[in-house]
C-alpha cells in the first residue's frame, strides 16, 4: 500500500524543513517512527523460530488468553455474530508462518492453511494459480476465493491480501495478517448462514499486493510492481463476464491495531464510503471510523476502480507507526479492534444486500 498524494504532503514538509530530501518526504507521508528499540524481544515473539526453540528470553506467540482485558473483544452476540477473538487467533496463526512474501515456502503453507480453514467453515472455494512478472523475476502466485451463493446475479466482493512485504524479519501482523484473519472470520460467519441473501458474497484472499522490489529496506511501489493478485482477479472477472455483476468491493488492509482509527480514502468511491461510514456510526463506532481523509491510498481496490467498479478501502493506514517495519508484530494488535471492524464489515454487507445504495 502506498500513500497517493505524497508530493502534497512533501510540499508541506519542505516548507518547514527545506533540507529534507524528496526521498525522505516520501517516508514522511507514511508513518516513520519505529518507536521503541526496546521492542526487539516482543518482536521476536511472533517468529516461529522463537516459539519452536522455546528460548527463555522469547515470550510465546500471543493468544487471546494473554491479551490485556481492556483489549478483549465484545461477545460475538454484540457484534453481529463476528468473533473478534477468533479473528485475532487466525491472525496469530498466519503470523506464526513467519515472513510470507510471494513464491516462498512460508506463503505456500499460508495458502494451505487459509484454504483448509475456508473448507472447514463450509465455504465453496476457487483457486487461481498464476505467474506474475516482477522486477525480481517471475513469481508463482495464488488467489483464493470463498464464495457464498446468493439467489440473484449480484456479487458483493470482499478483498484482503495475505502476502507480506519482502523486508527482512517482517512478519506482517497488521499488514496483512490482520485483514486476512478478519476476513477468515467473516467467511466463517457467512458460510455458516443457512439463509440465502439476494447477492452472492465473494471473499478473496489475494497474493502479491506488495511491491516485490525492496531497496535499503523500502519497498519500491510502482504501478507495474504492486497489486498483482488484485489485477489478476479484476482481469479474470472481466474476461468471464463476472465483473459487471459486482455491486461493490470492500477492501480490508491493516485493521487490527490497538487504538484503531480509520480515515476515509478519497480514492475510494464516494457513495460506498458514505455507506460504510454511516453504517459504522449507526452501530456506535463513529469515533473509530472518523470523518477525516487519509490523503489517498493506492491499494488492492485500484484495479477495480480502474474498471469502474465501486470500491472502498477500509484501512488504518497511515495511522500505524510500525508499518513496513519488523515491529509489526502481534503485540500491537487488539481483538477489540478486530471485533469493531468485523462488525462494520458484516453490517455493511447487510446494508448492500438490502439495496442501500
Ligand atoms: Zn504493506
Amino acid at each position: 500500500m502506498q500513500v497517493h498524494l505524497r508530493l502534497g504532503k512533501c510540499g508541506a514538509w519542505l516548507a518547514i524543513a527545506a533540507v529534507v530530501s524528496l526521498f525522505a518526504c516520501g517516508h514522511d507521508a507514511a508513518p516513520k517512527s519505529v518507536s521503541a528499540a526496546g521492542n526487539s524481544t516482543a518482536n521476536s515473539a511472533a517468529s516461529p523460530a522463537a516459539t519452536s526453540t522455546g528460548a527463555a528470553t522469547m515470550p510465546a506467540l500471543p493468544t487471546t488468553q494473554q491479551v490485556d482485558p481492556s483489549e478483549a473483544a465484545s461477545p460475538a452476540s454484540q457484534t453481529g455474530g463476528f468473533d473478534g477473538a477468533a479473528a485475532y487467533d487466525f491472525t496469530a496463526k498466519l503470523v506464526a508462518f513467519g515472513p510470507r512474501p510471494p513464491d516462498t515456502d512460508a506463503i505456500r503453507k499460508t495458502q494451505g492453511y487459509i484454504l483448509s480453514q475456508l473448507k472447514s467453515f463450509g465455504c465453496a472455494t476457487s483457486v487461481d494459480d498464476f505467474h506474475a512478472s516482477t522486477p525480481i523475476g517471475e513469481l508463482a502466485m495464488k488467489n483464493i476465493v470463498a464464495k457464498v451463493q446468493g439467489s440473484g446475479k449480484g456479487i458483493i466482493l470482499l478483498l484482503t491480501h495475505y502476502d507480506t512485504v519482502r523486508i527482512p524479519d517482517f512478519v506482517g501482523a497488521n499488514d496483512a495478517g490482520s485483514s486476512s484473519g478478519l476476513l477468515m472470520e467473516v467467511a466463517q460467519v457467512l458460510c455458516a448462514r443457512k439463509t440465502t441473501e439476494p447477492h452472492s458474497v465473494w471473499i478473496a484472499f489475494l497474493d502479491g499486493e506488495e511491491a516485490q522490489l525492496v531497496q535499503n529496506g523500502v519497498a519500491q511501489w510502482s504501478n507495474d510492481d504492486s497489486v498483482f493478485g488484485s489485477r489478476e482477479l479484476a482481469a479474470s472477472m472481466e474476461l468471464s463476464g463476472e465483473l459487471k455483476r459486482v455491486h461493490a468491493v470492500l477492501l480490508a488492509d491493516m485493521d487490527g491495531a490497538k487504538g484503531i482509527k480509520i480515515e476515509k480514502d478519497p480514492n475510494s468511491t464516494p457513495w460506498l464510503t458514505t455507506l460504510v461510514w454511516k453504517t459504522a456510526a449507526r452501530i456506535g463506532y463513529g469515533s473509530i471510523f472518523v470523518n477525516a481523509s487519509n490523503g489517498g491510498v493506492q491499494d488492492d481496490h485500484k484495479p477495480f476502480l480502474d474498471r469502474h467498479v465501486p470500491a472502498v478501502d477500509i484501512t488504518e493506514f497511515p495511522n500505524y507507526p510500525y508499518w513496513h517495519t519488523a515491529q509489526d508484530t502481534m503485540d500491537k494488535l487488539s481483538p477489540r479492534s478486530f471485533a469493531i471492524v468485523g462488525h462494520v464489515f458484516l453490517e455493511s454487507v447487510r446494508a448492500l444486500q438490502g439495496g442501500q445504495h
